[in-house]
């Protein structure tokens, strides 16, 4: 009869766009007991636009998307997409940069039109000895508090602007949340992005710990600290940022919709991306499983 369950369980996974790697990944679901979520692209749609630009009197809007859409053009980062695509629309075609290098969970930075140009983070600025001068300190404060990434861009050795770029929760992100509670599981969400940005995510679809400012490399410790307190974790993420985490939790959900190192690295796909399905694949696992006994 086993072999028979499984696959009605499989079958009525595929109707609801859920792919699972294997048999065994069904006994996992019964232990679980904590969900850590990603925000970006997981919980939030991860289609970012931007909403604001603040220069510094020594430039220009044109100027600022000019060169920091040249760089971001070369990232696959949302908040990258949101910059590029902006600056396409405003300033047209775009320079090529001479040289391009990622920091990843921090920014972009390379040369463009002769300029040494950075993108992202204030930490990355901090990096390099810069800072930011009191009146694009106090734009990046209210952008943030009012839920919205800030990111700097420099050039030259100088700070000379914030931008600021959202995304919106996904519809179905506070139903799924409600729905992992009833599960019994506790969520928590986890982002590389802002402390402010992300309890306002948090509160929006009803998450109470929220794990902020983590560095890509940074998140698989956070998995494995809540394994080490005795937590059975479950993670559903879609970045390549998430894959570690992934593959180190106990129930490793990947977003069909990402990166294809998430989908590697997870035990289970979410075929269209929505959380509702994290919730229907732990139910309809639990549910297999009582079938096969
Ligand atoms: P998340 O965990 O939300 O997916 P990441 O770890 O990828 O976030 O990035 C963390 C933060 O680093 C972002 O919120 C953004 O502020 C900054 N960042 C990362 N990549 C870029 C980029 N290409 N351009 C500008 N900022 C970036
Ligand atoms: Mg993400």
């Amino acid at each position: 009869a086993t072999p028979t369950a499984l696959m009605v369980g499989t079958g009525r996974g595929a109707q609801l766009g859920i792919l699972i790697k294997g048999p065994e990944v069904l006994e996992t679901t019964r232990k679980v007991d904590t969900i850590v979520l990603d925000k970006t692209g997981t919980v939030t749609t991860g289609k970012m636009t931007l909403l604001a630009v603040h220069t510094a009197p020594t430039t220009t809007e044109a100027e600022v998307l000019r060169l920091a859409g040249a760089l971001e053009h070369a990232s696959e980062h949302p908040v990258a997409r949101a910059v590029a695509t902006a600056a396409a629309e405003r300033v047209g075609t775009l320079p090529t940069p001479e040289d391009f290098a990622n920091a990843p969970g921090l920014g972009v930075q390379g040369v463009v039109d002769g300029h040494a140009v950075l993108v992202g983070r204030t930490q990355l600025l901090t990096e390099w000895a810069m800072t930011l001068p009191v009146a694009l300190e106090r734009a990046k404060a209210a952008a943030e508090a009012a839920g919205r990434t800030a990111i700097a861009v420099a050039w030259d050795g100088e700070a000379r602007a914030v931008l600021e770029v959202a995304d919106a929760v996904k519809d179905t992100s506070p139903e799924a949340v409600r729905r992992l509670r009833a599960l019994g599981l506790t969520p928590i969400l986890l982002t590389g992005d802002n402390r402010a940005v992300a309890e306002t995510v948090a509160r929006e679809v009803g998450i109470d710990e929220v794990i902020a400012e983590v560095m890509p490399e940074d998140k698989v410790d956070v998995v494995k600290k809540l394994q080490d307190r005795g937590r059975s974790v479950a993670m559903v993420g879609d970045g390549v940022n998430d894959a570690a985490a992934l593959a180190q939790a106990d129930l490793g959900l990947a977003m069909g919709t990402g990166t294809d190192a998430a989908i590697e690295a997870g035990d289970l796909t979410l075929v269209r991306g929505d959380l509702l399905a994290a919730a229907d694949a732990i139910r309809l696992s639990r549910r297999t499983l009582r079938t096969i006994r």
